[in-house]
């Protein structure tokens, strides 16, 4: 027995090296150029490692199109989010299918070179409704859509950016080299959790539930874009560190980083980060209550329902599916809402907003609700910023 395959059979590799990469380094230089923001950086990132496999680049119309309107790629295979390059009417005036685009970051560095394939219009609003069920701006996703420009761009990318950035470097795996760890390690299934929140003993609950029943766990924060009132990356790392290296068999788990940007698009979002996950080797995938939700927009249990959608066996990773955890005085340990009988009041539940006001005055929640160790990494990070 060997790890899942990568949705769609293969993973992809758009990573130019060597004289390839050296060649089009030289000829990027006369090729009209296109500055690429937050997110298509880190999308850039994805599909080059094959994490976004079968992607090779960002979707054309019918691709687009169809993810929109039918949870598909054209070619038939499940895909909810669309991966898509947008360009301002100005930039859009200055290209045409066929060329050779050199894709630059912010700063101004080359990333990737886009074959452009198409240039396209789309309907904003017909967007947002379909993907994040909702037209309203104050959705951070959809806000992001409504301040892009008019114009999508589609076609196959060559990045040539070395991705081993410094940021988080000793845990920015691709999908090949975690694929590489775990085969190893001997590990046939690996159950990945998705987070973009500091670890408390909820979350840790959960991934040993999962870990009860497979061979490793792989501790997966996202760490693209994010929310300005989300706890910074740097932070949920450190208090990973910790509560790794003090309450987790160490054979068995493995940290490494998502370098993917946040779209809040709830449960098209959660089937989306399992086909990532998939893509980097693991058979199983945690989703929890309203996961990669924001606000009020999504049911509780949307993001476990919508796996639900889906033919069998069109999905290989398998979904497994936690409700609220907490610790319970009268069970005397962790539980939830489906394994404890008791009431409310025996349970040690606190807001997120109770928890960053304690943290922010330097009190620690209490330990059967984030371990100490966790909760000073916490305080330190939340005092430094008042
Ligand atoms: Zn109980």
């Amino acid at each position: 027995m060997s790890l899942i395959e990568p949705h769609g059979g293969k993973l992809i590799d758009r990573e130019l090296r060597g004289a390839e990469r050296e060649a089009l380094l030289q000829a990027a230089g006369k090729m009209p150029s296109l500055t690429v923001n937050t997110r298509a950086e880190a999308d850039l990132e994805l599909i080059a490692s094959g994490a976004l496999s079968p992607l090779e680049g960002f979707m054309t119309e019918a691709d687009y199109v169809s993810v929109r309107d039918d949870r598909h790629l054209a070619n038939g295979l499940v895909w909810t989010i669309p991966v898509t390059l947008s360009a301002t009417e100005e930039e859009a005036s200055k290209l045409h299918a066929g060329d050779d685009v050199a894709l630059r970051s912010r700063d101004g560095r080359l990333m990737a070179v886009l074959q452009l394939a198409e240039i396209f219009k789309y309907e904003r609003q017909l967007e947002a409704e379909r993907v994040y069920r909702t037209t309203e701006e104050k959705h951070p996703g959809v806000k992001a859509i409504y301040a892009q420009g008019d114009y999508l761009l589609g076609g196959r990318v060559s990045y040539i950016e070395s991705p081993k950035r410094a940021e988080f470097a000793p845990y920015r795996y691709s999908p090949r080299r975690l694929r590489a760890l775990f085969a190893e390690r001997g590990w046939r299934s690996v159950v990945a959790f998705q987070t973009r929140n500091p670890v408390h003993r909820a979350h840790e609950y959960i991934q040993k539930c999962a870990l009860e029943t497979v061979d490793g766990l792989l501790l997966h924060p996202l760490v693209g874009e994010t929310k300005a009132d989300d706890i910074p990356a740097p932070v949920r790392m450190r208090a990973y560190e910790v509560i790794i290296e003090h309450y987790y068999p160490v054979a068995r788990t493995q940290l490494a980083v998502l370098p993917a940007a946040m779209r809040y698009a709830g449960p098209r979002e959660a089937v989306f980060h399992s086909i990532i996950r998939q893509n980097y080797g693991c058979s199983h995938f945690i989703v929890g209550r309203d996961h990669a939700g924001v606000g009020n927009y999504y049911g509780t249990y949307d993001a476990q329902r919508i796996f639900g959608d889906f033919a069998p066996g069109e999905l290989k990773i398998t979904p497994m599916f936690f409700d609220n955890t907490f610790f319970c005085r009268k069970c005397d340990g962790m539980a939830s809402l489906k394994t404890c009988p008791h009431d409310s009041d025996q349970h040690v539940s606190l807001s997120g907003t109770k928890v960053r006001e304690m943290l922010a005055r330097g009190e620690a929640p209490p330990s059967e609700f984030t371990r100490p160790e966790v909760a000073s990494v916490l305080i330190a990070a939340l005092s430094s910023y008042n």
